[in-house]
């Protein structure tokens, strides 16, 4: 197992060190299902690391408000250079300090307080940046928000087209943090073209796939994509923004100054490695290997009597509803952690429950895969979630400390990347 050197932390604050450690062998030992979540490669933990982290860059390449920029401009350049070739869009925008920011940066570019946006429940599958109420995006602005179908777990289509002709949003997002299916930019396009609204394609956690080709780009259909890069794309806790070049500035002056100050260039050169990683051909067989693992996974898993929303999955993405098992998704969380299995509970589409202890569970197959699991390994995880559960059901934690025993002997043979 790879433990951390970190020579200068451990002799100047040996405290955090050791808790540092204390995670990576925490990493190390479960079975990371968070579906949001990956393992960075070791390049890029290196220009994460970097003294890139000292500069101040205000500005974009060429146009910055401090000196001394000779290469961080060729860094940015170069991160901005590589997404639009990987992505094939006009612009791109590299700063935005994480997914929420880049999302408020796109409602600072197109709306006045108290305009209308439109997008998905939180509760269906959404994410708090779409409008939802808690968010500044849900109290500043007016949200509407849409949901999926009861019966089929996807988005009705006729539906939101019926409440945007009703509503009539300036901004509409799609995308979301719980969506096991295809995401249909064509159709959203053509909605947003119905009622005059700028379309979003919040692709935060399939930008992978999309880089990858396994699934579908929303390029050419969306004004703006929006990206963390730090979920399937397996880059730095960051966000880009893309957009055709007609709302190029608009966007730009969104982040900066609208938003945000600095950028952080640590973080920007990191995006850049990333983005360079994403490039070469073995990306495309890990995007692929994300999806094949889900649907291995959800296959071992509705043969086990799970109840998986929407029947399945398109992406790398399983969401369950534990309601036939017997157990809240909260205690199942827990129990599952215990067994060394490493997801969140979630709320489902139409939960009974509340969403601090809802009915659901989400996970994942994002860093599974970068740690070099295969279909072959899916069986055994639907077992071990199938037996932690029942395990949990009549507290038997002898169980849940083998089944962690039994997935610890199992990675051994995966190591983290870094
Ligand atoms: C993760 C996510 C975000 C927010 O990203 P943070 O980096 O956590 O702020 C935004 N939108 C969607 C769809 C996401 O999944």
């Amino acid at each position: 197992m790879h433990v951390p050197a970190l020579p200068a932390l451990t002799i100047v604050d040996p405290q955090l060190a050791a808790l540092v450690r204390a995670e990576a062998t925490r990493q190390h030992e479960t079975l990371r299902m968070i579906a949001s979540e990956n393992y960075v490669s070791a390049a890029v933990l290196d220009a994460t690391g970097t003294i890139l982290t000292n500069k101040y860059s205000e500005g974009y390449p060429g146009r910055r408000y401090y000196e001394g920029q000779r290469f961080i401009d060729p860094i940015e350049t170069l991160a901005i250079d590589r997404a639009r070739t990987l992505f094939g869009v006009d612009h791109v925008n590299v700063q935005p300090y994480s997914g929420s920011p880049a999302n408020l940066a796109v409602y600072l570019a197109f709306l006045e307080p108290g305009d209308t946006v439109m997008g998905m429940a939180l509760p269906m599958g959404g994410h708090l940046t779409h409008g939802w109420s808690v968010s500044a995006t849900g109290r500043w602005f007016r949200a509407v928000q849409y949901g999926v179908r009861r019966d089929t777990g996807r988005v009705d289509l006729d539906e939101m087209r019926d409440l945007a002709r009703r509503e009539r949003p300036k901004l509409i997002f799609c995308g979301g943090t719980a969506m096991p299916r295809t995401i249909d930019f064509p159709a959203f396009a053509s909605i947003a073209r119905d009622v005059g609204a700028v379309l979003v394609a919040d692709i935060a956690h399939i930008a992978g796939l999309v880089a990858g080709g396994a699934h579908p780009s929303p390029v050419g259909h969306a004004d703006v994509i929006s990206t963390t890069t730090h979920k399937t794309l397996r880059g730095p806790r960051g966000a880009m923004l893309m957009c055709t070049a007609a709302h190029a500035r608009a966007i730009d002056k969104a982040v900066f100054p609208g938003l945000q100050g600095g950028p952080h260039n640590h973080t920007t050169a990191a995006i850049a490695v990333a983005l360079h990683e994403a490039a070469q051909p073995s990306f495309r067989d890990y995007a692929r290997q994300i999806v094949a693992n889900a649907q291995a996974l959800a296959e071992a898993l509705l043969a086990r009597g799970f109840d998986l929303i929407s029947g399945g999955t398109d992406n790398h993405l399983i969401l369950i509803d534990l309601t036939n098992k017997g157990l809240g998704g909260k205690p199942a969380a827990a129990a599952l952690d215990r067994a060394g299995i490493e997801l969140n509970y979630n709320t489902v589409p139409y939960d009974t429950r509340k969403p601090f202890d809802p009915s659901g569970i989400r996970l994942g197959t994002a860093a599974l895969t970068t740690r070099g699991l295969r279909e072959s390994h899916m069986p055994d995880i639907a077992r071990w979630m199938d037996e932690a559960i029942a395990a949990r059901r009549r507290d038997d934690e002898t169980s849940l400390d083998r089944i962690a025993a039994e997935i610890r002997e199992l990675l051994i043979d995966f190591p983290l990347p870094c």
